[in-house]
């Protein structure tokens, strides 16, 4: 087992699958890599917290710029920006989810991280380089970040949307494990999905990750997890006893106002290549 990306103290062993460093609280699996994602619903949050992401980075750049989205999934993103009226190309690594979204977006091109770079001719295009929960999904994070300074310009950005070991799901989950009900902690991790996480960070060990490798903080925020309105519907199409939907949406509307006073679940940090 290497030491820790972040620190270079050690890990200790939480459960089979998952290392803790002892300094940091960065955490790793040992969990299959892998392509594609589970299909997503049509989230109202989701979609929000793109509202949020690209309300920001236009209140950042003056210019029209352009973006490279990283493991557009569904295209969510991609349907905001061109609302937006922001330059998106959209990319994916696997063969399948690249042909859905060509069928319905012009700029999609095939990418996988860390990518070859004999095949790379992206030199210098992008001003902006996101990462919609993608980012924890990935192997050899530095070299990652290396190569995505050759991507993005000379004042190129990356912009990480991205779960937090922080956050009050995840806390839950993992007191929930130490006793030993390990199904949520597990769902939080993917395991056992096509494409599960392979890292979690908290807000402070990502800005520390990211500044050792040559990336200057600009904004650190955070985006909310559930949404106060519509949650009955939503649960309503999947669940169809009406009594436990009601139970759940009032659940759901309490969480809103929890989540705005407990530590956040979803890190919204953006940073500039030095
Ligand atoms: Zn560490």
């Amino acid at each position: 087992m290497n030491n820790c990306i972040i620190c270079n103290n050690q890990f200790q062993k939480l459960n089979e699958y998952v290392y803790e460093c002892n300094q940091c609280k960065f955490l790793k699996s040992n969990l299959k890599p892998g392509f594609g994602r589970e299909i997503e619903g049509i989230s109202e949050v989701r979609k929000n917290n793109f509202k949020s992401i690209i309300k920001k980075i236009k209140s950042i750049e003056t210019k029209n710029i352009k973006i490279l989205e990283i493991g557009s999934g569904n295209g969510f993103f991609i349907e905001e920006c061109n609302k937006a009226e922001i330059d998106i190309t959209g990319s994916e690594a696997d063969e399948e989810q690249l042909g859905l979204l060509r069928k319905k977006y012009n700029k999609i091109i095939q990418l996988s991280l860390p990518f070859d770079v004999s095949t790379n001719n992206l030199n210098n295009t992008f001003d902006y380089i996101i990462f919609n929960d993608v980012f924890e999904h990935l192997e050899s994070l530095e070299l990652v970040l290396s190569q995505l300074k050759s991507i993005l310009n000379d004042e190129g950005k990356i912009v990480l949307n991205l779960p937090s070991s922080d956050g009050l799901i995840f806390k839950t989950s993992n007191l929930l494990r130490k006793i030993g009900i390990t199904n949520f902690y597990d769902r939080l991790w993917q395991k056992g999905l096509s494409s599960p996480h392979l890292s979690y960070f908290n807000s402070h060990n990502l800005s520390k990750f990211l500044c050792k490798n040559g990336y200057k903080q600009i904004y650190a925020s955070s985006l909310i997890t559930v949404s106060r309105n519509k949650n009955f519907e939503r649960l309503n199409s999947t669940i169809k006893n009406k009594l436990i939907c009601h139970f759940f949406s009032y659940l759901l509307f309490l969480f809103y106002y929890f989540q705005k006073v407990f530590p956040k679940d979803i890190i919204f940090h953006i940073y500039k290549k030095i």
